[in-house]
């Protein structure tokens, strides 16, 4: 690929919420590879909040095999704010606004976000991640609501983000440059998506993974799950993926005329048990070790 400029193109920019990186590693994604290789990577935060504020002021999981090659380049970094403190590390983008929203904005970009984990719902006033978007889309269960076990254990459809592609692709391409954003909860607990609908048997493991997670403290072996009943939920993460990889499929065909930059990673990963421990929001290398994918998009 020519060396090519990546400060002027369009942008995708997609978290794939709570993905483990050895579930992507052991996953049939053929769309994202052809982003470019798998990278294994650190997040900066253990979960949505922390990890997205990192990632909205440039700081992308780290990748633990050094720097990237993208477009034809060598490079450390692909954003870089102008507040981080000084370095030789050569950034493809460097950027002195306070967000990559806020940049992509001042240049006249369309700046578009999509969500679908409550931090991102955006009727939610105590929610501040939303409020970085001049335009966000929020396709979630509310982030107030008291849900049941029931209502929490269900299929999804409509509330993903990535069921809404057409939608999205059609608002970036109402302007001639475009930002957009999209956080996927389809790689989030429930994990259920097209490809992943609930059976019986991970309808009950799925309740109790639930109050394992709630729980946050080291589980009592009445309340394990045995490695096989985690072999059923990592399955049902792995088939989120996929969905979520036919869909991103999608979603670029849609916008590959524009050639855009894409970026896609997990904001988090999550914990099975390793540590004891079930879930995110706590240190532990499952939950810090996340996937990474980048490329730009040709036309075919
Ligand atoms: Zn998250």
């Amino acid at each position: 690929m020519a060396n090519i400029d990546l400060a002027g193109r369009s942008v995708i920019l997609v978290t794939l919420d709570s993905c483990r990186y050895d579930v992507a590693a052991s996953t049939h994604t053929p769309n994202l590879a052809k982003l470019g290789p798998l990278h294994q990577a650190e997040s900066p935060g253990t979960y949505t909040l922390p990890a997205h504020a990192a990632l909205f002021n440039g700081f992308l999981p780290r990748p633990l095999s050094g720097p990237l090659t993208l477009g034809g380049r060598s490079i450390d970094a692909i954003w870089r704010s102008a507040a981080a403190r000084p370095s030789k590390c050569h950034a493809a983008v460097p950027f002195d606004g306070p967000t990559l929203m806020a940049h992509y904005s001042r240049k006249g970009y369309r700046v578009v976000g999509a969500g679908g984990v409550t931090f991102f719902d955006s009727s939610d006033p105590a929610n501040g991640l939303p409020t970085l978007f001049p335009e966000f889309h929020y396709f979630g269960r509310p982030s107030r609501f008291q849900a049941t076990p029931q209502a929490r254990v269900a299929d999804r459809s409509e509330i993903l983000p990535l069921f809404h592609t057409r939608m999205l692709a059609d608002l970036c391409l109402e302007a001639e440059r475009f930002f957009l954003f999209v956080n996927c909860s389809s790689t989030h607990i429930p994990y259920t998506t097209p490809f992943s609908p609930l059976t019986e048997r991970n309808r009950g493991l799925l309740r109790r993974l639930y109050q394992l997670h709630d729980s946050q403290q080291n589980a009592s072996d009445d309340d394990l799950l045995t490695a096989e009943d985690i072999g059923v939920l990592l399955d049902m993460q792995r088939l989120a993926l996929e969905w979520a990889d036919t869909r991103l499929s999608d979603l670029f065909s849609r916008l590959s005329t524009r050639r855009p930059l894409v970026v896609v990673c997990a904001d988090h990963g999550e914990e099975f048990g390793e540590g004891d421990r079930f879930g995110h929001a706590h240190p532990h290398p499952t939950v810090a070790t996340v996937p990474l994918w980048c490329g730009v998009l040709d036309r075919d």
